[in-house]
């Protein structure tokens, strides 16, 4: 048997060109991308303005794939919400929503699980399940939205998983999301972070969108990045640098260099003179974030000293940065623990 269509994962063009092929005209695709969309119904029984045999039609050779929301837990200290969703095939993903001040901000998983292997980090301690599609991916946003009733302005694709290790799928959300006739995002509202794919990131940079690219970087020379992140193997510090300037070059678009504070490990004195020297000259910006501990590993966050000898001496140096607000720490915040606690219950 032929597999079904995974309809919300089609831009216009695709719709249009299957609804053509069925011999239907091209305002009925705008229709239903609408619902789909911007109405972001979850059964074709709500597509009032399709007739009924062509929601049959729909029906049979589709899926409208819509996530459920297996639990959400609530922060007390800052209102962070974090979802556990389950897919149509059963896997559980999380998805975070954090409230500021100037919007609604959706952090989304981009794979079930993962398999680069950073050391602090709770989504790759079972490696890769399998990739999101571009549904499954939307589905987290608009699920979030209509549970709060409030418009999602603005998007990190910095839940579990590598974004970069699923680049189609991003690369179609991105599209899909920053579309007017969809959601309609602004580009440069939505950050990506990498830990650092150098192909993956020269092919994004042709894209030419106007995004956050964020990149992990963790560490300020090689030997030490190596020992938290496996991907470093691959791709080496110098060369990581070399591809975030030519991303800037070519997009215009200043990096986000990502540094979880990890004690004793990466927080050093000599840590942040070396970072100094490799960002100098560099239009960038630096988000600190002081590690979330996780059971499985024996990491310990930095203290608050030598987190605020690491902003000042970057300061001091002319470079942007700011310190990564925990939000939601009482409700499993870290990347992969909600998840992860859930089904090994
Ligand atoms: N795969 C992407 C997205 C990962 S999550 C990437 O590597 O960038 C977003 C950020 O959180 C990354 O910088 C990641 O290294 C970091 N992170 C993951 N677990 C963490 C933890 N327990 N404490 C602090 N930062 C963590």
């Amino acid at each position: 048997m032929d597999e079904k269509i995974d309809i919300k994962s089609l831009t216009l063009g695709e719709l249009e060109e299957l609804l053509g092929g069925w011999g239907e005209k091209s305002f009925r695709a705008k229709q239903i991308y609408e619902w789909l969309h911007v109405k972001q119904v979850t059964s074709f029984t709500e597509m009032t303005n399709i007739s009924a045999k062509l929601r049959e039609k729909l029906n049979e050779e589709c899926v409208l794939v819509v996530l459920e929301q297996e639990l959400v837990q609530i922060s007390k200290q800052d209102g962070t919400r974090k979802y556990l969703f389950a897919l149509p095939d059963g896997n559980m993903i999380e998805s975070v929503l954090m409230r500021y001040k100037h919007g609604n901000s959706v952090c989304v998983s981009s794979q079930v699980g993962c398999r680069m292997g950073c050391q602090f980090c709770a989504s790759t301690l079972d490696g890769l399940v399998r990739n999101l599609s571009v549904s499954e991916l939307l589905e987290q946003i608009y699920r979030i939205g209509a549970d709060i009733g409030e418009r999602i302005s603005n998007v990190v694709v910095m839940g579990s998983g590598e974004p970069l290790d699923n680049y189609e799928n991003i690369v179609r959300f991105v599209r899909m999301l920053s579309d007017e006739r969809g959601l309609n995002i602004s580009q440069r509202n939505i950050t990506v972070s990498t830990c650092g794919i150098v192909p993956k990131i020269r092919e994004l940079a042709k894209e030419r969108f106007q995004i956050t690219l964020a990149l992990s970087l963790h560490a300020s020379s090689q030997e030490k990045r190596l020992k938290l992140m496996p991907i470093a193997k691959k791709y080496e510090l110098m060369e990581v640098l070399d591809i975030c300037r030519m991303y800037f070059e070519e997009t215009g678009r200043r990096i986000t260099f990502e540094y979880s504070l990890v004690g004793g490990v990466n927080d050093t004195d000599e840590d942040v003179e070396r970072l100094c020297g490799l960002l100098q000259g560099m239009n960038c910006h630096v988000n600190l974030i002081p590690v979330n501990p996780i059971k499985e590993r024996d990491y310990v966050q930095s203290g608050q000293s030598e987190i605020l000898n690491f902003k000042n001496k970057l300061e001091k140096n002319g470079i942007n940065v700011t310190i990564r607000r925990e939000m939601g720490r009482d409700i499993d915040g870290a990347c992969g623990q909600l998840r992860k606690r859930y089904i090994e219950r």
